[in-house]
């Protein structure tokens, strides 16, 4: 369904129309299939014209290097990379990096369309982008991390820059990370450039508030659906699935609001304890050991185990395609918060909706972080920063008007968490596009 090969039929172009029609699409894998039924989905309820809808199902630019690194041993390797600019009709395109054994081309557009979306969604400024790099990053070293880092860079410069695609940090990238890119990107333009990244040390231009944004949003979010469900936050049970970034200052923020966090859990597997388990020790255990590998604070389950738990909140906060058509029937939670990008696949989507049980999606629910980027990027283009106190507050104000958006369009169009969010973010889309037109 390459409808620019309806195009070329209408037009009677010499080129035969069957073979852009039968060419295959670089991106074309599971991921980005949901990404686009998503959108399908969504569009007959956003309203927008067919046009413009097909302009948006596909990504604007994408880029595949391979990035060379000589290992601490002395042996070289070359891992491919990626950069996919979805959408940049409202502005520079915005995005994680990750650095994971699945990283591919599908996995970038996918998760680049979803940044447009959210992006939109929350009003800002940015349109979509995803890369990463194919690699198992617990088995590279801190230097081999830097070398792949800075390479994979320079690999970028082309098509990143302040105006153009500012990378963030995502799966196995930090602080660290983006201090590399920034200082590799600073060095071929000869003077300081904070601006190319977020999520970057606060001694170079990061944010405060950036590292804990996106899990402190995730509980804003999760508070505001309580009030509007008439659940105590302090009452409810939440387990959460991920560890890392998203998932332990998830767990740390329901904490402090009372909640009792009845499991956690990351790749090594879960920690179940009814009784509610210590979060704050168990992010210093993860401090102290790198993972929840060994950590005895309550019963050993597996991560299937612990999605399938009796509670009121699950968050997860790991990686895509958790929630699928065959453990959503079992699943015991009364609601489904997605701190990660694409945890729940279209079917499981439609067994929960009829089951009842609502789900929180990623593109509204873990929006906290891209928008305290967009704040760093700010502070950094006007070389005046703000305090915690006045971030926290800024970003309250916008994610709780995207949620109530978003409730509100649900209720009146009858239609799931997930569609509405799109269709919020889809029409600025579309309307910014229809505005400026295609050029030329
Ligand atoms: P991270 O690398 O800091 O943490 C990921 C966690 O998930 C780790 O604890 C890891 O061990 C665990 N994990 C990986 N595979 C797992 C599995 N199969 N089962 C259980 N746990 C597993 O990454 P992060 O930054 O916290 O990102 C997590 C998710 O949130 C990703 O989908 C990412 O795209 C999304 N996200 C992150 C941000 C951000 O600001 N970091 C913003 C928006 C969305």
């Amino acid at each position: 369904m390459l409808a620019w090969s309806a195009g070329y039929t209408r037009r009677a172009v010499a080129s035969p129309p069957e073979a852009l029609a039968h060419a295959p699409l670089e991106w074309d894998t599971p991921l980005y299939r949901m990404a686009v039924a998503q959108f399908d989905q969504a569009v007959p309820v956003a309203g927008i014209p067919e046009d413009i809808a097909e302009r948006l199902r596909f990504p604007e630019r994408s880029l595949i290097v391979s990035v060379p690194v000589r290992l601490d041993d002395g042996q070289r390797v070359v891992f491919p990379g990626y950069r996919v600019q979805h959408s940049s009709i409202l502005g520079p395109t915005k995005g994680g990096v990750r650095y994971d054994s699945e990283v591919s081309l599908g996995e970038c557009a996918a998760l680049a369309m979803w940044m447009t979306w959210k992006c939109a969604l929350l009003r800002l400024p940015y349109g979509g982008a995803k890369g990463g790099v194919r690699c198992d990053a617990r088995s590279l070293s801190p230097t081999e991390l830097e070398r792949l880092t800075r390479r994979f860079t320079s690999e970028l410069l082309p098509v990143i820059g302040p105006q153009e695609d500012i990378p963030a940090p995502d799966m196995a990238t930090n602080e660290q990370t983006m201090a590399w890119m920034m200082d590799t990107y600073s060095m071929q333009r000869g003077y300081a450039v904070p601006e190319i990244v977020t999520g970057k040390p606060i001694s170079i231009g990061g944010s405060v508030f950036r590292h804990e944004a996106t899990g402190a949003g995730v509980v804003m979010v999760i508070a505001s659906a309580c009030t509007r469900l008439g659940w105590p936050v302090e009452e409810q049970r939440c387990v959460v699935q991920g560890f890392g970034n998203v998932g332990s200052i998830a767990a740390a923020e329901l904490h402090e609001l009372g909640a009792t966090i009845v499991a956690v859990s990351d790749v090594s597997g879960g920690i179940h304890s009814e009784d509610g388990l210590d979060v704050p020790a168990l992010q210093a255990y993860v401090r102290e050991h790198g993972s929840l590998e060994g950590c005895d604070a309550g019963r050993r389950i597996s991560n299937e185990e612990l999605l399938e738990l009796d509670c009121d909140i699950l968050v997860l906060a790991a990686r895509e395609d958790q929630i699928t058509g065959e453990n959503a029937p079992r699943l015991r939670a009364r609601m489904v918060v997605e701190g990660a990008n694409g945890p729940t696949s279209l079917e499981a989507d439609a067994i929960l909706d009829t089951r009842g049980i609502p789900v929180l999606p990623d593109i509204l629910t873990n929006a906290g972080g891209v928008t305290v980027s967009y704040f760093e990027w700010v502070q950094d283009l006007g070389r005046l920063f703000w305090t915690r106190d006045e971030i926290r507050a800024k970003l309250a104000e916008k994610l709780s008007d995207a949620f109530d958006r978003v409730w509100d369009l649900a209720a009146e169009r009858e239609t799931s968490l997930r569609t509405a969010a799109l269709v919020g973010g889809i029409r600025e889309v579309s309307n910014a596009l229809e505005a400026r037109g295609i050029f030329p």
